[in-house]
């Protein structure tokens, strides 16, 4: 089945990973796909994009990330379907496959620009729409030739959410707990800071990856105070917030597909032009990305248990 390698990779004993319930009956065309992308540090920092597709989770393992600058061309691992209760966790692997940190980096829904997204798959050539909180538009995912078969490149197609900013840079931070790896190495897993700290010889995996962790939450910081202007080439819409947090909540309920972005919040974003040219010092009342990371943060910290 779809999910045997998913499993027979991990240990479910030790990893908090969902193991997955077999995959549903199809979705009929109307109903809204759900779409992620998880950043993940493990052996190497990567970014997991992950689109629904017949009751699972076709994942692609992007080492850079996606970009929103069609200049790039993202190379992106097609590795093994994953559940689709797989696509909102966010917490600690703490040993075997992929142990480590994955924060749930970006979701939302997903519209296949392809008639069939199976023969796309078996062509190597899928167009996809994302309606995520961070990534918005259209990108094609392209098989390349040779290799092994899973290389694919992520590219954007030049739309109005097209820029030349680094999106990775620009939003850190989870869209689920508003954190960044160490606020869920903290959440998840406190006692691996107590037991890292034990480890004085810093040779063990979870002690790198810890480490990291810390590294690139300074870097963060230190990106947002230099530059907690950023006007996002990506235009959070107002409501994103509210929006994102319920995807979910709304999909499984068998509700209406998540809004579509209403006028008022389009309205909301740059002018197409402003999109890509994001170097254009226009400021505005927008919250920015980092902003609302921010606030995220705050609210995230809030509910933090003691
Ligand atoms: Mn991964």
């Amino acid at each position: 089945m779809a999910l045997n390698e998913y499993r027979a990779k991990r240990n479910f004993a030790v990893s908090p990973e969902p193991k997955g319930a077999e995959p549903k009956a199809k979705k009929t065309k109307r109903d809204a796909l759900f779409f992620c992308v998880q950043k993940h540090l493990a052996s190497h920092l990567h970014y997991d994009l992950r689109l629904e597709h017949d009751g699972v989770l076709l994942s692609w393992a992007v080492p850079k990330g996606p970009s929103i600058n069609p200049a790039d061309k993202r190379l992106a691992m097609h590795v093994e379907d994953h559940p689709i209760e797989y696509g909102t966790f966010e917490g600690v692997i703490p040993e075997g496959y992929g142990a480590g940190i994955v924060m749930l980096w970006d979701e939302g829904t997903w519209e296949p620009l392809v008639d069939d997204v199976s023969e796309a798959l078996r062509k190597g050539d899928l167009k996809v729409q994302l309606n995520g909180v961070k990534l918005k538009g259209s990108w094609a995912l392209i098989r390349t030739k040779g290799g092994d078969g899973r290389s694919w490149l992520m590219i954007k197609h030049r739309d109005e959410w097209a820029g030349p900013i680094d999106i990775t840079t620009f939003a850190p931070l989870s869209v689920k707990s508003g954190g960044d790896f160490t606020d869920i190495v903290a959440q998840a897993s406190p006692d691996l800071w107590t037991s890292n700290r034990a480890a004085k010889g810093g040779q063990t995996h979870m002690v790198k990856v810890v480490e990291r962790a810390v590294a690139i939450a300074e870097e963060n910081k230190a990106q947002g105070a230099t530059t907690d202007n950023h006007e996002g080439a990506t235009a959070r819409r107002r409501d994103g917030d509210h929006n994102h947090d319920d995807t979910m909540t709304r999909r499984h309920e068998g509700k209406t597909k998540p809004k579509a972005q209403t006028p008022k919040a389009r309205a909301a974003g740059p002018e197409p032009k402003a999109a890509t040219t994001a170097s254009a010092p226009a400021r505005s009342t927008r919250r920015t990305p980092v902003a609302s990371d921010r606030a995220a943060r705050s609210r995230a910290t809030r509910n933090r248990p003691r």
